[in-house]
């Protein structure tokens, strides 16, 4: 008996340090898996695609930015037209085509004929926490003949939007596609969201000037950016839900 009582009594320790061990494990695994939900919480969007936290859709944000202006008037075409007006109305109907569309929101650099600086206007990109800033441009050449569609960009990060508009407007307008280069622009270098600068057409050449100046081949090239722009956003996070926001 006396024997029996003891091994009875070690029996029951030992279950009891086994129960123990056991609510260890499992206080332990719970712990484990509890952090790792919580990196991946920190790691994955916290936004679901394209809802907002009330559920609203998300809007891509794109500043549209009218280059050159005021004092600095930025090429001269074939006709003697000033860079700056051409741009700033093409802008104009850019910002029309994507204020009327739900699936972006824009800002303007500027709304008329004012000189902005150049890291101001990327400012107001950075600031906002834009999808992207989209300088429009005429080309500029000492040769008339030379005509074409280019986009420049800086940052590997814009590439693939800058490959997106050039394809989009060179095909719409029937120009020479010269493709996409890296150039240090001020504008592009002090972006830290995607930045383009598309070169719609050389107002140098005189065929393109009238084609660039005339209301259709404005309304062509901002339908072509506005395409452009739905198709390479299409299923994509806005960029500024994927920026971490700074700590209150
Ligand atoms: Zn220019």
């Amino acid at each position: 008996m006396g024997r029996n009582r003891i091994r009875k009594r070690g029996k029951s320790i030992n279950r009891a340090s086994a129960l123990v061990l056991l609510l260890l494990s499992i206080i332990m695994i719970f712990l484990i898996v509890q952090n790792n939900f919580s990196i991946n919480d920190l790691t994955s969007p916290v936004v679901p695609l394209h809802k907002s936290n009330s559920g609203a859709p998300v809007k891509f944000r794109i500043v549209i930015d009218a280059g050159h202006g005021g004092k600095d008037p930025g090429a001269t075409g074939a006709s003697g037209a000033y860079e700056k007006d051409s741009n700033l109305s093409l802008a104009f109907r850019v910002n029309e085509l994507l204020g009327q569309d739900p699936m972006f929101e824009t800002k303007m650099t500027r709304t008329d004929d004012q000189f902005i600086e150049l890291v101001d206007r990327s400012k107001l990109a950075n600031e906002w926490k834009a999808d992207a800033i989209i300088s429009l441009h005429g080309n500029t050449y000492e040769d008339q003949e030379v005509s074409g569609t280019e986009t420049l960009y800086e940052q590997e990060h814009s590439i693939a939007l800058a490959t997106a508009l050039q394809n989009q407007v060179s095909k719409a307008l029937g120009t020479r596609n010269r493709g996409v280069k890296q150039d240090e622009y001020i504008i592009l270098t002090t972006a830290e969201v995607p930045a383009v600068i598309v070169e719609s057409g050389y107002l140098t050449n005189p065929d393109e000037e009238e084609m660039l100046l005339s209301s259709q081949g404005q309304q062509t090239v901002a339908d072509a950016i506005h395409k452009a722009l739905k198709k390479f956003y299409k299923g994509k996070q806005p960029f500024h839900l994927t920026v971490p926001s700074e700590s209150p």
